[in-house]
């Protein structure tokens, strides 16, 4: 099989979507590799360095989609990524279907297979391509939350861990799944003061068990998130119903019960976010004020941490990847569950029923 690598293109994407491993994997086993000039080199990894593995490097992504049967990449295709995709060609990345009604019609119509990395399921149920990158978000949740509480920042001018004689901030975790309880971890070890709110009982007891004694367990209602919200200095947004829009949580009339100059993460906008006043931003502009809480929607948080995020990521992706060209893209997802789950969208079909739910598609 060709197996292409387009470089990613996404504002401050800094990710790729396969490592020099992944070619010798590859090549090994009889295929062949096309990569995009420079698409490594956001994360350290150079042309030479992919080609030393056997991959060919060639200049345009027009080159990677014209020829590879099945495309690996990081963030979902963008509008001038579209008119490249093939009928019959497969495309394995992150795409977070509900969150753009644009971008599963572009698919649809493309009459591509769309395998999404955020609904392929282990049989244990866990999202494993999902994994990763949460827990990159979770923990880098709280370094950002700490650095938008400094002042200059437009923060309260809060210090996460406080001081002998001065209380530590107040930490809301909405959701305690993977991204929540890497959060919950990091900012433990900050000091901070931290309650995390879920609906799921039995990930509240374990997280209960694990967790710290600066952690609180709460179970997730109206109720509850309000009052936490009076108490925050730093809520992160981590809900998560698998392939369907965040639930929203917190009203923009919740927000005006918060104290001025805190902070919200919402690491979920990337499932639409569940705070009503979210809205995505980017690296290079990821905060805004509203209702006086500053809020920062960053849709691909890892992208910035590219180094860390790429191994984190390909280490995960790889051993499908082998599986899609060994097998061929049909027989893979008819013969492995996991691979079944991913299917999103097939030959102008959707196939995942949140997606069609959230959209009212015929599945
Ligand atoms: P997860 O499935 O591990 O955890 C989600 C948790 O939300 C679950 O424990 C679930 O019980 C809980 N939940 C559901 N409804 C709830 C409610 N009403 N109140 C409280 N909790 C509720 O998911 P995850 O891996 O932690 O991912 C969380 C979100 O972060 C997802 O939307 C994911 O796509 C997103 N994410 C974003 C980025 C980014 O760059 N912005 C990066 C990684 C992940």
């Amino acid at each position: 099989m060709i197996v292409g690598v387009p470089r990613e293109i996404k504002r401050d994407e800094y990710r790729v979507a396969m490592l020099p491993v992944g070619v010798d994997e590859l090549v090994r086993a009889g295929h062949q590799v096309l990569f995009e000039a420079g698409a490594g080199l956001g994360s350290g990894i150079t042309d030479a360095e992919y080609q030393e593995q056997g991959a060919r490097i060639v200049p345009t992504a027009a080159d990677v989609f014209g020829q590879a049967e099945l495309i690996v990449k990081v963030k979902e295709p963008l509008p001038q990524e579209w008119p490249l995709i093939r009928p019959g060609q497969a495309l394995f990345t992150y795409f977070h279907f509900a969150a753009s009604r644009e971008l599963t019609d572009a698919m649809l119509a493309s009459g591509a297979t769309c395998l999404a990395y955020e609904t392929l399921r282990d049989p244990q149920g866990r999202l494993p391509l999902l994994t990763p990158m949460s827990e990159v978000a979770g923990r880098m949740s709280i370094q950002e939350g700490a650095k938008y509480l400094e002042k200059p920042q437009m923060g309260r001018g809060i210090l996460l861990a406080g001081v002998p004689g001065v209380a530590p901030a107040h930490i809301t975790i909405l959701g305690g799944g993977i991204v929540g309880a890497n959060a919950a971890k990091i900012a433990a070890g900050f000091q901070a003061d931290i309650a995390i709110l879920d609906v799921n009982m039995d990930r509240l007891r374990y997280l209960d068990d694990i967790m710290p004694p600066n952690v609180n367990v709460l179970y997730s209602d109206r109720h509850t998130i309000r009052a936490q919200l009076k108490l925050a200095d730093l809520v992160i947004g981590a809900v998560l119903i698998p392939g369907a829009r965040a639930p929203k949580l917190v009203t923009r009339q919740d927000l005006k019960v918060m104290k001025p100059g805190s902070v919200i993460i919402d690491v979920a906008i990337d499932q639409g976010g569940c705070i009503e006043t979210s809205r995505p931003t980017t690296h290079s502009d990821p905060t805004y004020m509203d209702e006086d809480v500053l809020h920062y929607c960053v849709t691909n948080m890892p992208g910035a941490v590219g180094r860390t995020s790429t191994f984190a990521l390909c280490n995960v992706t790889l051993p499908w990847v082998m599986q899609l060209a060994e097998r061929g893209i049909d027989d893979a997802c008819q013969e492995l569950p996991p691979l079944a789950t991913a299917v999103n969208i097939r030959r102008g079909q959707v196939t995942y029923r949140a997606v069609a739910e959230t959209f009212g598609l015929p599945f």
